[in-house]
């Protein structure tokens, strides 16, 4: 049967479908249904809706067992009612769903989303053609649902509604985000092991959600009025998906080097391992006649941001028709036309535009701070009066760079306690921590996004040192022209304008980087090959001072962060924070999937203290890369 998770598939390219129903094929998605909706907040966003329906009932059956789903949910449908889970089935389609409501001969079918809207947002484009790229999934899996329930109970007349949590919206009572939690049984079902510590909606103030009547766009995408992406409409898209599936062939689609970069059917190497089959190289073979040799090559949309439809396979031939002219640093043309070149004369060696650099590093002031902040996504407020899905900056690391080599792990903080509102606390520890003199660092914006969002909220507040803190965080940060005196310094900026390794692939993030300064420098390979505390450098996670963080292996600098120990146990599976952060949250899946655990899951204390001990060694290494990166430029620039 082909379900609507599939036919989702099926859009982004009909030849994924075949790779995932093909046995032998690598899929490197995340397909854990419980980290994603614990790291999202969806599990306690459908617990919410399902009690806009205290009347409702769950549709009794496994996932495993849809013909039993379909049987039931025709039974049910003799009553009028709200259920959960209804199942459709017509003619090799199936689709299970959220929410329906039958009223006589009206079927509502209600479709939950832990995605935020307002008013002002809008799911089309402005000619009201196309789903906007946002949107175009849930809509056209909508789509495919009332098309199923259509046919399934053709007497019927369908209605169809999102019901999405509202932005706009307050909680009205404290706690909200305790009274809906996980129970920590093993296999445990985010959708139905869930406890509830209120009988109405009524009862925790004005509802969060918002119900969107999506009714007439539905059925202008059924009509294939309304595009999914360029010439693909609903009709021919179920059709074309449906023959795939049923085939259980090749189908030879076309590729689109924008969508084959991120394909999830790659292995590490791109091509067929033992372990199992790369799509991606079967398609690339297949289509533009490559070989195994050819995959050791860069492909053009490893370029750094981005590249075009009529870019060749290869990075080394692509052409940028621009001269290479740093103005002030390297601008974004110019980092592409490095890296190309780079690639064209397999030339290995870092760029370093050295009088830039050494002009840049000048102007610090010691003793340097080096900050990183993990938050965690609230998607139900800890507190009365704070919006749906806000961050909830919950741990920071901060170490300090002397200007006679030492190096301080100053201060790390963890403030998450269940249903606790950490975030002026965090300001107040935060700026105890960083007194009032040095420059402060962050990695790209993060921090400064952050900061600004407490500042937000303090202003709404009622603490009394708001005030101070207010001014703590406008000295530290900026906002349009709007530069703090004591700004802090990103030095995500000053690699990207100064320093190019090719290394690194085009990635500017600190996991790009880190191994490659550590693979390029002799000075970093000497120093932190050596027990921290021969090296004037402390850590408050290992107070005798035997970490050593650089170990190599048949030659190799292995990864540091590939070195931290996993952090916690899921059905009997290690998961490390690395393996999480392939789930498609902003800022960090590992650290909203800790959160959740500590904050919504019924754990027992030896599992809490595990897991928190294992995020202040993340987080510890977090800062000490950025000494580390730090460190390296400084050495390039003596
Ligand atoms: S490599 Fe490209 S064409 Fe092949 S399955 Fe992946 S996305 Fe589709």
């Amino acid at each position: 049967m082909l379900t609507k998770t599939q036919f989702r598939l099926g859009l982004s390219c009909a030849n994924k479908l075949y790779y995932r129903n093909t046995k032998g094929y690598v899929n490197q998605s995340v397909e854990d249904p419980f980290l994603q909706s614990l790291a999202s907040g969806g599990f306690q966003i459908e617990e919410y809706a399902r009690r806009h329906f205290p009347e409702g009932k769950f549709i009794e059956a496994d996932y495993k067992e849809p013909e039993l789903a379909i049987t039931k949910t025709i039974e049910a449908f003799k009553n009028d009612g709200a259920y959960f889970e209804a199942a459709f089935y017509h003619n090799g389609l199936f689709a299970l769903t959220d929410i329906v409501v039958k009223q006589g001969k009206i079927l509502k079918l209600i479709e939950v989303k832990s995605k935020s809207f307002s008013d002002s947002d809008r799911f089309l484009n402005k000619n009201g053609t196309a789903c906007l790229s946002s949107w175009k999934d849930y809509l056209y899996d909508l789509a495919f649902q009332v098309e199923v329930a259509s046919c399934a109970f053709p007497d019927f007349k369908i209605e169809s509604y999102f019901f999405l949590v509202d932005k706009t919206q307050k909680a009205g009572v404290d706690h909200l985000s305790q009274m809906i939690r996980l129970s920590n049984k093993s296999h445990a079902d985010p959708r139905k092991d869930v406890k509830v510590s209120f009988s109405s909606v009524e009862e925790t103030g004005q509802s969060l959600m918002i119900l969107k009547d999506m009714t007439s766009v539905i059925t202008s995408i059924r009509n294939g009025d309304i595009e999914y992406s360029t010439g693909i409409i609903f009709p021919r898209a179920l059709k074309d998906i449906k023959l795939v599936y049923d085939k259980g062939e090749y189908p030879n689609y076309p590729t689109r080097l924008k969508v084959c970069a991120k394909c999830e059917f790659k292995t590490k190497s791109l091509i067929d391992e033992p372990d199992g089959k790369s799509g991606f190289a079967h398609c690339f073979k297949h289509q533009h006649g490559l070989v195994d040799s050819d995959f050791s090559k860069n492909f053009s949309f490893s370029l750094h941001y981005g590249f075009d439809q009529e870019s060749p396979l290869f990075l080394s031939e692509v052409i940028i028709d621009k001269e290479f002219d740093p103005i002030n640093g390297m601008s974004r043309s110019d980092r592409r036309l490095i890296q190309i070149e780079k690639e064209a004369k397999k030339d290995k060696r870092p760029f370093v535009l050295m009088n830039e650099l050494q002009d840049e590093l000048s102007k610090h002031e010691y003793p340097l701070h080096f900050i990183d902040f993990e938050a965690g996504l609230g998607p139900l407020p800890p507190i009365k009066g704070i919006s749906p899905y806000q961050n909830i900056p919950f741990e920071f690391s901060h170490h300090i760079l002397y200007k006679d080599g030492r190096i301080e792990h100053k201060e790390q903080i963890i403030l998450a306690d269940v249903g606790q509102f950490p975030n002026f606390d965090f300001v107040r520890a935060l700026k105890s921590s960083l007194g009032d003199k040095g420059t402060v660092f962050r990695y790209h914006n993060y921090e400064n996004t952050i900061l600004k969002m407490v500042m937000t909220q303090l202003e709404e507040s009622q603490e009394k040192d708001k005030q101070e803190l207010i001014n703590f965080i406008l000295s530290i940060t900026q906002d349009g022209n709007r530069i703090g005196e004591r700004n802090m310094v990103d030095l995500q900026k000053i690699i990207y304008r100064y320093y190019y390794d090719p290394a690194t692939n085009g990635g500017n993030s600190i996991k790009d980087y880190l191994p490659a300064f550590l693979n390029s420098s002799e000075y970093l390979q000497s120093k932190y090959s050596k027990p921290i505390k021969e090296i004037n450098l402390n850590s408050l996670n290992d107070l005798d001072g035997n970490t050593i963080w650089i170990k190599s292996k048949d030659g190799q600098i292995l990864d540091p962060y590939k070195q931290l120990p996993p952090v916690f146990k899921h059905d009997e599976k290690e998961l490390a924070f690395e393996g999480t952060e392939d789930l498609e949250v902003k800022n960090g899946g590992a650290a909203l999937v800790a959160y959740a655990y500590l904050q919504y899951v019924d754990l027992p204390l030896s599992d809490r203290n595990k897991i928190i001990d294992a995020l202040y060694r993340y987080c510890e290494l977090d800062t000490l890369a950025m000494v580390m990166i730090y460190e390296g430029l400084k050495n390039i620039a003596v």
